[in-house]
């Protein structure tokens, strides 16, 4: 038996607004590609390495030294070298804007490499060892991928931390220009973290009740508590939105929530379908539900 499986940004699509969910199931990868998108992509590249290396170094160690800034300044050389490598390949159009992220990238990399010493400077101070410490000031799985069949859920969490209560803290880093932008897509952002919640806990069997966006731009965190009643809701809401298809097109936003509109990567084709009917919509893209077997 073939079944789909959702995703945790499909999902969090339908809680933005689910005419959007509707059109990102027809038209999975429609829409242009922006600067920002590019951007954001590569800055997930480069924070993702850098924690990774992090990691790699510092458990080599068993304590910080003072050459702590000569270190991290040759892992962001490893870091932009591995990026650059990787853009070339997949955004070619867009290396030169890749390439003018570098100095405030490098700038943020260094304060974010201060702040995780600092935090782990207070936990050893109260007693933790240097590995406990850096055990949970830097992620702990990076890039994690999750694909669940008791809740047919795939995704991919950006980094999963320990919390010192030995649960679990998921993360996604986004890459918003400015707070409003954030702002109007908090509860979006909340949904993608509570499925990715209930996808570690299923997979790690540890309490996941901690998420945070981390604003890759200002190093800002939005911190999230997950309840359990959260959980129970997403996954109704994720079975909600497993029938827009068969429900037909929904409407566009109206009075106050058409604010979003202004922010949805998919505004283009989404006030352009209004004149077609759902049938001329689905012959005109040719879909097909993704390809996945999965036992039964
Ligand atoms: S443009 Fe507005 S109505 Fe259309 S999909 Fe985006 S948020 Fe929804």
């Amino acid at each position: 038996m073939m079944m789909n499986y959702s995703t945790p940004t499909g999902i969090a699509s339908y809680v933005y607004c689910p005419r959007l969910c509707y059109i990102n199931k027809l038209f999975p990868y429609g829409g242009q590609k922006t600067e920002n998108m590019m951007l954001g992509s590569f800055e997930h590249e480069v924070f993702a390495k850098h924690s990774e290396l992090s990691r790699l170094d510092w458990e080599n160690q068993n304590k910080f030294s003072k050459y702590e800034n000569d270190s991290n300044n040759s892992r962001i050389d490893k870091v932009f070298e591995f990026a650059i490598k990787i853009s070339k390949e997949n955004y070619p159009h867009f290396l030169d804007v890749l390439k003018n992220d570098l100095d405030t990238l490098r700038l943020r990399l260094s304060i974010l490499d201060s702040t995780r010493i600092k935090q782990a400077t207070e936990l050893i101070n109260k007693g933790m060892s240097f590995s406990e410490a850096i055990d949970l000031v830097l992620p702990w799985q990076i890039e994690q991928k999750f694909y669940s069949e008791k809740y047919r859920i795939k995704g991919r969490a950006d980094s999963i931390y320990k919390t010192i209560d030995g649960g679990l803290l998921v993360e996604d880093i986004k890459s918003h220009k400015t707070r409003l932008n954030a702002f109007i897509h908090k509860d979006e952002h909340k949904a993608q973290l509570t499925t990715y919640a209930v996808l570690a806990e299923e997979t790690y069997q540890r309490t996941v009740n901690n998420a945070q966006i981390l604003y890759s731009q200002d190093l800002s965190t939005e911190k999230f508590e997950i309840s359990e009643d959260d959980k129970f809701e997403i996954i109704g809401i994720k079975k909600e939105s497993e029938k827009i298809i068969e429900q037909g097109l929904p409407p566009k936003l109206e009075g106050e929530e058409a604010l979003k509109c202004q922010f949805c990567y998919k505004k283009e084709i989404c006030f352009g379908l209004d004149e077609r009917t759902d049938d001329e919509i689905r012959d005109d893209v040719d879909f097909e539900p993704l390809k996945i077997e999965v036992k039964t």
